[in-house]
């Protein structure tokens, strides 16, 4: 069989390009090398509760646009909840609570300015303290972005006086959250990239988002049907061996086991630990192979009674960092409460023992959550994912490849780790699919296999 186009992997960025080009009229192949689709966003059924299990929990955002638009596409956008008020609750680890809330009314920034004055946990001093990170904020551009690359999130918070205190109850959770790596490690600009997109756009942008279904349920399936209904075709267990390279261009991909298929061009949403595993072509060589990943560590707990009143918690000065009432996401009867427990940046924890890790998890959830001291466990599973998302260090931006460009000849980079403006999170991911899926089209309506570099 034909096919128009070539997308490999069935994450976010593959099947977002894979339905944008299907929508387009075209004829795609999507090759995956596991057995299902979903790539570091996939779900599975725990056999002993029942209970839908992501591989790790995943938090949307309002200013996800272009996720939304891709859920639209394939008819599945109902099934993520946009929390109606826009609320973060902390609790630290004696047990005092705090919230940041945001009113809508007063349109954006404010909303942020009057969250932060309502929190308990810092002084006047700190919160006076803002303005000179709200200035910084407004002052940025593209050059000033570039120069900020080499320092960390905290040498540059600090260099705006920011306090120990806000950086610790205000900023660090949130640089944890969306850049996956401790703010002495990650670089100010993909803070600074997510920050303008969540608080400095509209109120919209800042409302927080969930899965109401397994992370699969939510758009592997409604892909799939979306992509064959249109003479496209899934691939799975088909893991790519090689690029097929013909007359200085790629032409398609070989599969291990020696089958291999052609199109006029082909779209890699690999992530560059996997593609560096290709022996590929010398034009598709750089300097992105020195990007590296940041693991995620999550615990789930089966609580034989309810211990979280709200349905996500920042936990302040203890290992695990934030807690998701899954009961309450999922619409899951019953007297317990399903908790879904996250550690980004979880470098040290990764050796650890599951049993250890649960130990910490109970530690730490004993002094956020007082009630969470007379809970029955009733059963529990870690997930430990290596390789979850880009370790977004000093210097790691001028590393990744700009999203949809052309490395050569009937190839495209896509993936949520090449360069989109934004942070390496699922937007990202369907930002350079559907950059890619643009770049494959301009391609046919040319009729050449040349995308512009
Ligand atoms: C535990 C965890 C929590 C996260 N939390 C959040 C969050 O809260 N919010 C957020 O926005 N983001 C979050 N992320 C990041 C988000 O999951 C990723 O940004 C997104 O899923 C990346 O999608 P992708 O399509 O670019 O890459 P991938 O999902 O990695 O897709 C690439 C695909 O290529 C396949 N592949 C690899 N090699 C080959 C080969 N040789 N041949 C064929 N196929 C191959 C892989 O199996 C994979 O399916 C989290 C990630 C993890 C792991």
């Amino acid at each position: 069989m034909d096919f128009d186009a070539l997308v490999i992997g069935g994450g976010f960025a593959g099947l977002s390009c894979a339905s944008a080009l299907a929508e387009q009229g075209l004829r795609v192949a999507v090759a995956e090398k596991k057995p299902h689709l979903g790539g570091r966003a996939f779900s599975f059924r725990d056999p002993e509760t029942g209970s839908i299990v992501d591989n790790g929990q995943h938090l949307f955002m309002g200013c996800y646009r272009q996720t939304r638009a891709f859920l639209r596409r394939i008819g599945t956008e109902g099934c993520l909840q946009l929390l109606p008020r826009i609320r973060v609750d902390y609790a630290d680890a004696h047990g005092r609570r705090d919230v940041l809330r945001c009113p809508q009314a007063l349109g954006s920034p404010l909303h942020l300015a009057a969250g932060v004055l309502g929190l308990r946990g810092l002084s006047l001093r700190d919160k006076a303290g803002l303005w000179r990170f709200d200035r910084a904020m407004r002052a940025l551009d593209g050059g000033s972005l570039d120069a900020i690359d080499g320092l960390t999130v905290r040498e540059w918070l600090t260099g705006l006086g920011q306090s120990p205190r806000v950086q610790e109850r205000l900023f660090d959770p949130l640089a944890l959250g969306i850049l996956n790596e401790r703010p002495e490690l990650a670089s100010a600009t993909g803070l600074v990239q997510a920050l303008r997109e969540v608080f400095y756009r509209d109120v919209e942008s800042t409302r927080l988002a969930l899965s109401r279904v397994g992370l699969s349920d939510l758009y592997t399936d409604g892909s799939r049907r979306y992509i064959e209904a249109r003479g496209g075709a899934v691939l799975l267990s088909r893991k790519v061996s090689a690029l097929l390279e013909e007359d200085g261009g790629v032409a398609g991909a070989c599969f291990e086991g020696g089958e291999s298929l052609r199109a006029p061009v082909t779209v890699s949403t690999l992530p560059p630990w996997d593609l560096a595993k290709l022996p590929l072509p010398q034009p598709l060589l750089g300097s992105w192979r020195r990007l590296a990943a940041a693991p995620i560590v999550g615990v789930n707990l089966w609580l034989d009674r309810p211990v979280l009143d709200v349905p996500l918690v920042g936990l302040l000065g203890t290992e695990t960092h934030w807690a998701f009432d899954k009961s309450k996401i999922l619409g899951e009867a019953g007297g317990g409460q399903y908790l879904s427990l996250v550690v980004s940046g979880a470098r040290k924890l990764l050796a650890w023992e599951p049993k250890a890790l649960l130990e910490l998890a109970k530690r730490d959830l004993a002094r956020c959550l007082p009630a969470f001291q007379k809970a029955t466990i009733q059963r529990w599973k870690v997930v430990k994912e290596p390789f979850a998302t880009l370790s977004p260090v000093p210097g790691a931006e001028a590393l990744r490849p700009r999203a949809a460009s052309a490395g050569m000849k009937g190839f495209v980079w896509s993936g949520d780790w090449t360069r989109t403006g934004l942070p390496a999170t699922i937007e990202s991911a369907v930002v350079s699919g559907h950059a890619a899926a643009e770049a494959v089209r301009r391609l046919w309506r040319r009729g050449a296999a040349d995308v512009e570099a």
